[in-house]
């Protein structure tokens, strides 16, 4: 999982870290470790190496993205892991927001309507000895009901409305962390709690569209 000390690319990362990430208002410190130790370039194609750190979004083919280093933690943060959680991610894309979830919980499911995407986030996932992760080719937005039910789904593409299958697929005090809207999105967490489904809404976000 994470690179040897040597990796001359920690420095980044904690530069990373420190200026988008903390600076921004994440504090759990288990997401910070996660965001340190990922090597976020592994995930990118070779040409955009010298920009896996950039604080932004990058395309990763196929007319998708892999998103904002402080948008990862940000969403990793408001799905509130524990080391038994058991999470659904929709839109696998590179794998790197797939890597980060598996470093802070037990067990990953990760949806991809993409396949070479998919195949892509497998190989990249094995080099790195991440193996709590189970990779699907298919329609996220139906989740994964033989896996459910799920302490937190992350979604990272944007449907126009939550799908509903998402929501019957959270555990008792499972959270939902996803961007609803068209050509922007808010993020919302959705929550079940003994007194009902809540909605939280957060801050504005761009993503691709959940299709
Ligand atoms: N989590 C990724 C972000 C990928 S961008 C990362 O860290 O890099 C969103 C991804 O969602 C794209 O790869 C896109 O192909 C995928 N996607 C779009 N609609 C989908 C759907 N209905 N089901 C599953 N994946 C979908």
């Amino acid at each position: 999982m994470p690179e040897s000390p040597a990796d001359p690319r920690t420095a980044e990362r904690d530069a990373m870290v420190a200026m988008q990430i903390a600076e921004r208002g994440v504090t759990d410190a288990n997401v910070l470790g996660a965001m340190r130790s990922v090597p976020r370039h592994r995930f990118v194609p070779d040409d955009l190496q010298s920009h896996a750190y950039d604080d932004g979004p990058l395309a990763i083919g196929h007319g998708q993205t892999i998103s904002q280093p402080y948008i990862v933690a940000l969403m990793t943060e408001l799905a509130r892991l524990t080391p038994s959680s058991r999470v659904l991610e929709v839109g696998t894309g590179c794998g790197y927001q797939t890597a980060v979830l598996a470093t802070l919980a037990a067990d990953v499911w990760s949806v991809e309507l993409e396949p070479t995407l998919s195949a892509r986030a497998a190989e990249t996932l094995s080099s790195l000895s991440i193996r709590n992760v189970r990779l699907r080719i298919g329609d996220g937005s139906l989740g994964w009901p033989e896996a459910a039910p799920f302490d937190a789904i992350v979604v990272t593409a944007a449907p126009a409305d939550t799908p509903p299958a998402l929501i019957d697929q959270l555990a008792m005090g499972g959270r939902l962390v996803i961007p609803v809207g068209t050509s922007w999105q808010q993020l919302w967490v959705v929550a079940r709690t003994p007194e009902g489904i809540t909605r939280e809404p957060g801050i504005g976000v761009r993503f691709v569209p959940l299709r």
